[in-house]
């Protein structure tokens, strides 16, 4: 069953925001539908990282509104709907003595609170989000003995664990040779298209958004373009938001 991309997951209503007097994002609205994936791009600088903390409730906006499953955020309290990657996890504390399985349960603890004890069925997700990334044989494994693109798919399983309907990604690929970053696509369009989860991923890399989302928003303090993403490599915004460079630096890591 495929579904509609019409219902509202979240909304962003002329969001301004500033850290102390520099204002970073002006009067930005664009919505997130169910089922969408979304490729968030943009200059360095240009305010996708405080988009996503706004969205993620760490932030508040200056001004205007954000709605996350129709609340607006500040009310929002089931924070685990919104799933997280960190940027860098191929950086990550390596020498942290804790298995695959433990790093995944973690993620659980974020549904059921830090303080409530695993059951059955929370074990049955921790298993089913190793399944789903293709890592349920690792789950002995000490993440320090991983690769990078093996502990990539780990905190994907992490951020499934809390059973997210939205999957927010910051940068995930920096730092992961080409080959696994390409593992880790075909990962991210399995868990849009089969699981219809929701998935919100920021990116310097323009090749990799236009391939595989399907929807672009291109963040430079305003929204300079939000839509198809075909169409916006061939509208000649791109260089106009990135400078004459772009092509070139954007295939020097494919
Ligand atoms: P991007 O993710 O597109 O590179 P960011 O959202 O990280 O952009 O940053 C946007 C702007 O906000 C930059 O000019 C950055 O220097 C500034 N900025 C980011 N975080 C902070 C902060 N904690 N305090 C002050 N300025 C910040």
């Amino acid at each position: 069953m495929s579904i509609a991309h019409n219902e509202n997951l979240i909304e962003i209503h002329n969001v301004s925001y500033a850290y102390a007097t520099e204002l970073v994002l002006k009067d930005v609205s664009f919505v997130v539908h169910r089922g969408d994936y979304l490729g968030i791009v943009g200059p360095n600088g240009g305010g996708k990282t405080t988009m996503l903390k706004i969205i993620l409730g760490l932030l508040t906006p200056t001004s205007g509104e954000v709605r996350v499953f129709g609340t607006p955020s500040n009310r929002f309290k089931h924070r685990s709907a919104l799933g997280y990657v960190p940027q860098n996890v191929a950086g990550i504390e390596r020498h942290f003595p804790a298995t695959v399985e433990e790093v995944v349960a973690m993620g659980r603890y974020a549904q059921v609170g830090m303080f409530h004890r695993l059951k059955k069925n929370d074990y049955a997700i921790i298993e089913r989000s190793l399944e789903q990334v293709g890592m349920a044989n690792y789950r002995q494994r000490l993440i320090g003995d991983l690769s990078g693109g093996q502990l990539q798919r780990v905190f994907i399983a992490r951020a499934l664990a809390a059973e997210p309907e939205v999957l927010i990604l910051d940068e995930p690929t920096v730092g992961v040779d080409v080959h696994h970053q390409e593992q880790f696509y075909a990962l991210l369009r399995k868990l849009n298209t089969t699981l219809d989860l929701t998935l919100i991923l920021v990116s310097h890399d323009l090749d990799i958004v236009a391939k595989e989302t399907t929807e672009l928003a291109c963040i430079n303090q305003t929204i300079t373009y939000h839509g198809s993403p075909a169409e916006f490599v061939e509208s000649g915004l791109v260089e106009k938001v990135y400078g004459p460079t772009v092509q070139r630096v954007a295939h020097h890591h494919v």
